[in-house]
């Protein structure tokens, strides 16, 4: 199958030309010609798959044969070897938990993935591929853990001096391996800009093959599929789900799906993933985009038209989002309609005030704690089920709490534990090579590495 661009103005490729490019030539981004549904043995044997068998199978569909089976049956094995529970909050509420991968944040599965998918690609080729990230914090620790040992790669993250957290500063560094840290005497914006002249270098393309692993890489879209039929499944575990598997069983659907989802948004890739897999047969009811206070989409929603603005600090700073990427992925699922898209999507927008206030009520409720990204989903969530009561609810738990230390102990007024894998990294040695925000320095840097 091919992938072609959402511009429209270059050719369609190849799966591995549009993981080892990112982004299509005309800088539009890659989409399948074809979203296939699951085939209906598969909801039958659903509820005895493991998180990895249900990644291969989806994956199976999804690829649609241009990958060998064994291939992805390693590859998703090796990607998600965590687990991914699903945690009952409230009577009306579960949190599928995506932070227990190695960064404690969901952007894990993506990262693993495709790290995987283009070690695969460069295998048997003779040439390294050198990987850029620009990074303002987390997404660079995802992606280094990610591609860590994987052969035939090396990578290299530029972050800013003095600009990110210990803890993120921690992860970026003490990686060792075919991973390098470079630390860049200038803000997050030099460094992206850093990263986009080295793309473009002549030399520096004749010398070395350059990859890029940016967020829009369709290789970090289809793993975050896979677990929203996971979640489903557990769901049907608790018989919160039960009308759900009978009614796929017969195939005649006599209601909605009384599941809903709220996923806390920012570039809406996580959103973009699970309406790709409603097409692709989730018996999911609707979807909601949980937004802070960079409400592009709930706009959009409402009015139709997309107005993208500068992005607003917030304490759920992953989704501080003026212009979102995926967004034109999602136009293109539904035919550029918004009513078509209204049909499966709401969305609402909340303040930090409204975000502290539901950490605190739930905490004190019910003893779960939020990170103030899955606090968004929550608030979105209890909008949405003022109005349809008899819903049951799913948030993408998207964070773990500890990686939000500050906000969260701040708000609800007890310690938060920090996990163990976590604090180990603040015993490790920081190791970065400190460059001028100069792209001759880099320049030079990679040509003698
Ligand atoms: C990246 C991120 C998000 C937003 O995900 P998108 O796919 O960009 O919408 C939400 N929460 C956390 C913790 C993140 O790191």
């Amino acid at each position: 199958m091919n992938y072609y661009s959402t511009n429209k103005k270059a050719p369609s490729v190849s799966l591995r030309e549009a993981v080892l490019n990112g982004l299509a030539q005309d800088g539009g981004l890659y989409m399948p010609e074809r979203i296939s549904q699951m085939p209906s043995d598969f909801f039958v044997r659903l509820p005895s798959l493991s998180f990895q068998e249900i990644a291969y199978e989806v994956g199976r569909v999804l690829f649609a044969g241009d990958l060998p089976d064994s291939t992805l049956d390693e590859i998703c094995r090796e990607s998600f070897d965590f687990p991914v529970p699903l945690k009952r909050v409230d009577a009306s509420t579960h949190a599928l938990e995506l932070f227990h991968g190695p960064t404690l944040a969901f952007k894990d599965f993506a990262a693993r993935f495709m790290a995987r998918l283009m070690g695969y690609y460069v295998r048997h080729d003779d040439r390294e591929l050198t990987i850029l990230v620009a990074t303002s914090g987390d997404t660079g620790s995802a992606a280094a853990h990610g591609f860590l040992n994987v052969p035939g790669i090396r990578v290299f993250i530029l972050y800013p001096s003095g600009r990110v957290s210990d803890l993120q500063e921690k992860q970026l560094t003490t990686m060792g391996g075919n991973i390098t840290a470079l630390e860049v005497q200038g803000s997050f914006d030099d460094c992206q800009a850093l990263a986009k002249q080295a793309f473009v270098d002549p030399d520096l393309k004749k010398k070395m093959r350059m990859g890029s692993a940016n967020s829009i890489n369709i290789a970090r879209l289809f793993p975050q599929t896979f677990y929203y039929w996971w979640a489903v499944e557990q769901m049907g575990k608790r018989g919160q789900a039960q009308i759900l598997h009978s009614q796929k069983l017969s195939q005649t659907p006599t209601e909605p799906d009384p599941i809903i989802v709220s996923v806390p948004s920012g570039n809406v890739g996580n959103l973009t993933a699970g309406l790709i897999a409603k097409q692709m047969g989730l018996p999911i009811g609707r979807f909601i985009a949980a937004c802070n206070e960079n409400n592009v989409i709930p706009e959009y929603l409402k009015t139709g038209i997309f107005t993208p603005k500068p992005s607003r600090a917030t304490i759920s700073n992953a989704m501080d989002v003026g212009n979102p990427s995926n967004f034109v992925r999602m136009q293109e699922l539904y035919g550029h309609s918004a009513d078509a898209m209204r049909h499966d999507l709401s969305a609402h927008s909340f303040t930090d005030d409204q975000t502290r206030a539901a950490m605190r009520d739930v905490y004190n409720d019910t003893g779960y704690i939020l990170d103030p990204h899955g606090a968004v989903g929550y608030c979105a969530l209890k909008e949405y089920q003022k109005q349809y009561p008899e819903t049951y609810g799913i948030i993408l738990e998207t964070a773990h709490p500890a990686k939000f230390k500050d906000v969260v102990e701040d708000t609800i007024g007890s310690p938060v534990d920090i996990p163990k894998r976590l604090a180990e990294y603040m015993m490790r040695e920081k190791q970065a090579v400190l460059l001028p925000a100069r792209f001759g320095a880099l320049k030079e840097f990679l040509i003698s590495s």
